[in-house]
């Protein structure tokens, strides 16, 4: 399949003629059943018409994807989530009020009767994920559409989330419609996915809103215990936290410090990534900024420096491409330090965890 490609890089191209074209152009092919690439506000989306069955099943096969793992639906008016749930419930206009449009994802029951949402989208089950996102290209096409789209993230099934127009062409042209290439994304992390289906609202996935902030607005706030990392638990309840994924190449190793008497970690990591190297592999070390000048000097091992430590908005922006540039320099073993840091720690952990297939050496 001939990809189009079209870039619109800001805001201000949406008010261009070319720029309405391309919302357009792309609003066309999603009501016609096909697949259209976007960047929304946390990582770039492959859309589809998300009541059209066909659709909804050409988006698993153009990322390789398992289909019991069930999409998001993208909305652009509080309305729309109203005709899949049936109702507004209090917590939901809470939570809309509160961090809607924006990186949050809300799963609900569908309304009774006749389900609005096909089982070829929820991946099956009988609740649907709903975002309203922020992203200004991302509104446009939703609205342009006609239809509420739906998207997981723009990536080849297992790879890191694509936080580049660039990283969504790696992976899907020739297998998409149109990919629209906006630059780079502002948040870098999949939206945090709360489950208000339960008893007590849950967090299903840790993103950039944090469970304090949510906390703040719905009272008590659960944290999915298999992704809290709680041995013994059953499996996470949302499907696509059960596989492996943002993963490099490259076999990943964290190394974290957990004793005051070892040596330092920066020490630890490069004895690690000094012997993978003699070993012949190619070895890379992840730090944060503030501890580069650590590393200065290896010969023949290559140093990604993913942000300051001091604002994990640059970690969780830089996470993603970091990884892939590791693919793309050809990396065999990384050796990476730690991110736990105050407010988006949780969910940044949260992904590289995925990545080092749970691989962590403690000190
Ligand atoms: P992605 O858009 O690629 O980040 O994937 C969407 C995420 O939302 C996956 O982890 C899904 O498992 C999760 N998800 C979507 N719908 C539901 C649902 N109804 N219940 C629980 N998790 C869901
Ligand atoms: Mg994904």
């Amino acid at each position: 399949m001939k990809t189009r490609i079209a870039k619109l890089m800001c805001e201000e191209a949406l008010q261009t003629e070319e720029g309405a074209s391309v919302i357009e152009e792309a609003g066309e092919i999603i009501r016609r059943g096909g697949l259209v690439a976007f960047p929304t506000e946390t990582v770039y989306g492959l859309g589809a018409d998300a009541v059209n069955k066909a659709a909804a099943k050409k988006i698993y096969e153009a990322k390789g994807r398992p289909s019991d793992n069930p999409l998001i639906v993208h909305i652009a008016y509080i309305s729309q989530l109203a005709e899949i749930a049936g109702k507004i419930s209090p917590e939901m206009k809470a939570l809309s009020d509160a961090f809607w449009p924006g990186p949050l994802t809300m799963i609900v029951n569908q309304r009774e009767g006749e389900p609005l949402i096909p089982r070829e989208t929820t991946g099956g089950l009988s609740t649907v994920a709903v975002r309203f996102p922020s992203h200004p290209i991302a509104n446009a096409l939703i609205r342009e559409s006609g239809r509420m789209i739906a998207a997981p993230s723009a990536n080849l099934s297992g790879r890191p989330s694509p936080t580049t127009g660039q990283h969504v062409i790696e992976d899907l042209d020739g297998k998409v419609d149109m990919i629209i290439d906006s630059g780079s994304v502002d948040i870098g992390l999949e939206s945090t996915i709360i489950d208000l289906t339960g008893d007590v609202p849950m967090v299903l996935r840790p993103g950039y809103i944090t469970r304090d902030e949510l906390s703040k607005v719905l009272g008590a706030v659960e944290l999915d215990p298999a992704v809290a990392g709680i041995e013994g638990s059953a499996p996470p309840k949302a499907p696509g936290m059960r596989y492996r994924h943002y993963a490099p190449k490259a076999h990943l190793t964290i190394v974290e410090k957990k004793s005051d008497l070892a040596e330092s970690l920066q020490e630890r990591i490069i004895n690690e990534a000094l012997t993978a190297m003699e070993k012949g592999l190619k070895t890379a070390i992840i730090c944060a900024d503030e501890n580069a000048h650590l590393y200065e000097g290896l010969e023949n091992v290559k140093v990604y420096d993913i942000g300051r430590f001091s604002d994990d908005d640059e970690i969780a922006g830089n996470l993603f491409s970091v990884l892939r540039k590791c693919d793309e320099d050809g990396m065999e073993r990384i050796f990476s330090e730690g991110f736990d840091t105050p407010r988006l720690g949780g969910a940044i952990m949260n992904r590289l965890l995925k990545a080092a297939g749970h691989d962590i050496l403690e000190i």
